[in-house]
């Protein structure tokens, strides 16, 4: 079922969306020869609307995409209390962040959700694409089976991952992405050189975040880290994803749990993200 939902292409998928009903669904799933038709009934979220949030003098400025890591069935990591989950967390700093950027009204922004919804990495991407964002910014928690293991790390783009965690990482969160491209995509991917200049102009922006943030929350040892993941690249735009700290360590939980603490993270992201896109827009 999960194959055959990931599968709905974008286009259908906005129609159906648009009809904001649940919909019958009919996919063909190509097997081993012979192709077979299966149907399911869905229940489709509500219509993404690509709302922007924006002050009155922002009017026209760049577009910063904020995404919430995970949502509605994939709840991703589960804190070590077991009282919260990574989806919760990641939404409730995408909401702080969002709030920051348009109360200092240097950008537009928006969310690729604002509650509690299961999207595929592509349509998060998608947002990006959509609305010519400027920047894109996903926001993640970490776990490891370490309990020692703490603090936030921020990873660009790269074909190669700067070390073997990254690396895993990576293949954790782009889990399903290989069954969405699979369905017959017909987007056309960017071209190399337009690919080297997405990742160095991600790499900028990540370097930007760890200037920010060093001092005012724990980062763990070399915090610009690099790996392949599907969601930045197919963002079309500089990309990052922030993982917050690790919520399989008791320390970092009760700190990402804590909104003065999400804050501090809230206002070094929302002032790295407002210095890049002033230093791109002077070039
Ligand atoms: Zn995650």
């Amino acid at each position: 079922m999960d194959a055959v939902l990931k599968r709905r292409g974008t286009i259908a998928g906005a129609a159906l969306a648009a009809a904001g009903i649940g919909a019958i669904l009919f996919a063909f799933a190509s097997g081993s020869g012979a192709a077979s038709q299966s149907s399911l009934t869905v229940n489709l979220p509500p219509a993404a609307t690509d709302r922007i949030y924006s002050a009155p003098q922002a009017r026209g400025r760049p577009i910063v995409v904020i995404d919430a890591g995970h949502g509605g069935r994939d709840p991703g990591a589960r804190s070590v209390s077991g009282e919260t989950s990574e989806k919760d967390l990641t939404l409730a700093l995408a909401r702080e962040l969002r709030d920051d950027l348009v109360k200092r009204g240097r950008v537009r922004v928006a969310l690729t959700r604002d509650g509690d919804r299961y999207l595929t990495l592509d349509e998060r991407a998608a947002v990006a694409r959509r609305l010519d964002a400027s920047l894109f910014v996903s926001l993640h928690m970490d776990s490891a089976p370490n309990p020692l293991a703490r603090g936030a790390t921020i990873y660009s783009l790269s074909d190669v991952a700067s070390d073997a965690e990254a690396a895993r990482l990576a293949a954790s969160e782009n889990r399903g992405a290989e069954a969405d491209a699979g369905g017959g995509s017909v987007q056309a991917m960017l071209s190399d050189l337009a690919m080297q200049e997405q990742m160095s102009a991600s790499a900028d922006l990540a370097a930007r975040m760890v200037g920010k943030s060093a001092g005012r929350f724990e980062l763990r040892p070399n915090p610009h880290r690099f790996a392949s993941f599907h969601v930045l690249r197919r963002a079309e735009a500089p990309a990052v994803l922030f993982e917050g700290g690790y919520i399989s360590n008791a320390d970092d939980e009760v700190l990402l749990r804590s909104p003065e603490e999400r804050a501090k993270i809230a206002l070094a992201l929302a002032q790295a993200i407002e210095t890049d896109v002033a230093a791109r827009s002077r070039r």
